[in-house]
């Protein structure tokens, strides 16, 4: 079977550079917050282009950290879209904000600029104002950064980049998480560039924002034992920077493995079910969502041809039992989101896929989809 993640292979493909990380970091007898931690910080900020990167536990309190070092809480909304992880509206409620969900543009999967800016000048009633708003990056392409900004400006609200299936996509040839107040990244065994355990990090160009989101993350301490912020405890440990230095070597040419992976897939798949590319982006494919309407009967097709499939996701974030009844909404309903979550198939995606697996997943998808 061909899974349709493998973060196995993704160690394997790199075993001995990432041991000799893991030792190295084991033997230095310093495990939290270290020179490994500081290394990768900085050696990913100057990856991206940004002044600073502060690691964190995960990708879901890399928002919780981002949102908290720019005033957002109890007594804000905050804008996002229900067609995502969950992990974005649970962040938004971890600091006390209301989150409101936006519904998508179905060619991309992301926010739409169009309802945003309703809702921006017509709010929900009832709903606080909306301090913030968060784009999702879906799938590892751009939301419609500049029009989402505009909107957002208008109406003084800050904006954080989701870039958690999007490290190293661009827009108009500038890197996704480098334009707005903050961006957030999750290094999650399965994200393009993936820890072997939790991890995330939050960019910023803002010096004094990174010396707060740092406090944040443990206890609010800006020196020790001192407590200058009601702070969280989010650390990334020693042993899982040192394998992110290691990978983030690597990060540039597995996107550009993703991007031939998609292009075979694109020789493969009809026109009309491909993943539509934004003008002036670089996808890096985190997934390669294909629209099905007969969705069931195709994901049972490739698992009998040992082809593993996923959906992202299964159920807007609206419809989770968590959420349902419960959230603010924009005048579309969501419509659109709870539609891709019916029709939307991921295929296997990963940079350590071979050629061979490649031409199977082809041959079967042309067989499949005349
Ligand atoms: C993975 C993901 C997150 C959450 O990251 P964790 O590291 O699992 O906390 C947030 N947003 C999006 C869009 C994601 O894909």
């Amino acid at each position: 079977m061909i899974p349709q993640a493998n973060p196995g292979a993704g160690y394997r493909a790199l075993k001995g550079e990432i041991d000799a990380a893991v030792a190295r970091a084991l033997e230095s007898g310093w495990y939290i917050l270290g020179s490994e931690g500081r290394a990768f910080e900085s050696e990913f900020a100057h990856w991206l282009g940004t002044a600073r990167a502060v690691g964190c536990g995960n990708g879901t309190d890399a928002l919780v950290l981002a949102l908290r070092a720019l005033g957002i809480g109890p007594g804000c909304a905050v804008a996002t879209v229900s067609h995502t992880a969950v992990a974005t509206v649970a962040a938004v409620e971890m600091v006390g904000a209301t989150p409101v969900l936006i519904d998508i543009d179905p060619a991309h999967y992301t926010m739409d600029p169009l309802e945003l800016a309703g809702v921006l000048a017509h709010p929900p009633a009832g709903l606080p104002p909306i301090k913030a708003v968060i784009p999702v990056h879906l799938y590892g392409q751009a939301a419609d950064l500049p029009a989402i900004m505009a909107a957002a400006a208008a109406h003084g609200a800050v904006v954080i980049e989701d870039c958690a299936q999007a490290h190293g996509a661009t827009l108009d040839g500038r890197k996704l998480g480098t334009f707005t107040e903050a961006a957030t990244f999750s290094l999650y065994p399965t994200k393009n560039l993936g820890a072997l355990g939790d991890g995330g990090i939050v960019a910023t160009q803002d010096a004094a924002r990174a010396d707060l989101m740092a406090a944040l993350r443990q206890y609010g301490w800006r020196s020790h034992y001192i407590s200058t912020e009601q702070g969280i405890n989010s650390r990334l440990d020693e042993i899982q920077a040192a394998i992110l230095r290691a990978k983030l070597a690597h990060l540039d040419a597995h996107n550009a493995r993703r991007q031939a992976i998609a292009a075979a897939y694109d020789a493969a798949v009809p026109a009309g079910l491909r993943p539509a590319r934004r003008a002036g982006a670089s996808h890096v494919f985190h997934q390669y969502v294909m629209r099905l309407p007969e969705r069931g009967r195709i994901q049972q097709a490739l698992r009998d041809a040992g082809i593993g499939s996923g959906i992202h996701y299964p159920v807007p974030v609206h419809l989770q039992p968590a959420y349902q009844g419960r959230v603010a909404l924009g005048p579309a309903g969501g419509a659109e989101s709870a539609r891709a979550c019916a029709e939307v198939l991921s295929l296997p995606m990963y940079p350590e896929l071979t050629d061979a697996e490649v031409g199977h997943i082809c041959a079967t998808l042309r067989i499949l989809l005349p």
